[in-house]
């Protein structure tokens, strides 16, 4: 059994993708801290202070976490503090600084909607109104396959998925939101 790489829980862990591109990489959470990351709502402000522990982790992907989520909660010193101690190599700063960005909901990046005009966020879960050919994958993603935690993309009609393991990007159009 693993531990959450953010507070140590060891409740319902389960593996999180931080960002699809460039570098792959899963993290392990708590229920907890993956509800909170999925909707970003990290309210909860004294969880947070297990990031103390969590910005000197070896994995480059939970130290980026980290970064992204202290970025949300700026406006507490603490926070701020914690910000400034995370140690980066250039290419972990740069991996931050782009999920922060993609993150940022006033980057004047439009909101991404399913078929029926439902609103899409990040880590939702949908499915495939229509069978649609995965170019470079071989396979055709099934209509009524469900494809959980989503991430959106700079471009609203596009989101990138998982789907028979292969992360994919999928357009909006085809998509209904579960
Ligand atoms: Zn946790």
């Amino acid at each position: 059994m693993s531990n959450c790489n953010l507070c140590a829980s060891e409740q319902n862990i389960s593996d999180f993708l931080v960002d699809p591109v460039p570098n792959q990489a899963e993290v392990s959470l708590c229920e907890k801290c993956l509800g909170a990351v999925n909707s970003q709502d990290y309210s909860d402000i004294h969880h947070w202070h297990c990031l103390s522990e969590a910005i000197w982790h070896e994995n480059s992907a939970v130290k980026v976490l980290s970064y992204s989520i202290l970025n949300n909660l700026r406006s507490e010193p603490w926070a701020q503090d914690l910000m400034e101690q995370i140690y980066f190599e250039p290419q972990e700063l740069e991996w931050a600084k782009t999920r922060v960005e993609r993150l940022s909901p006033d980057e004047g990046v439009s909101p991404t909607f399913d078929s029926n005009g439902a609103r899409l966020l990040e880590g939702d879960s949908v499915t495939l109104i229509k069978d649609l050919d995965v170019k470079g994958g071989g396979f055709t993603a099934k209509r009524g396959t469900l494809v959980k935690n989503i991430r959106l993309t700079n471009n609203p009609e596009h989101i990138d998925g998982k789907v028979n393991g292969v992360q994919i990007v999928l357009v909006t159009k085809y998509l209904k939101k579960v």
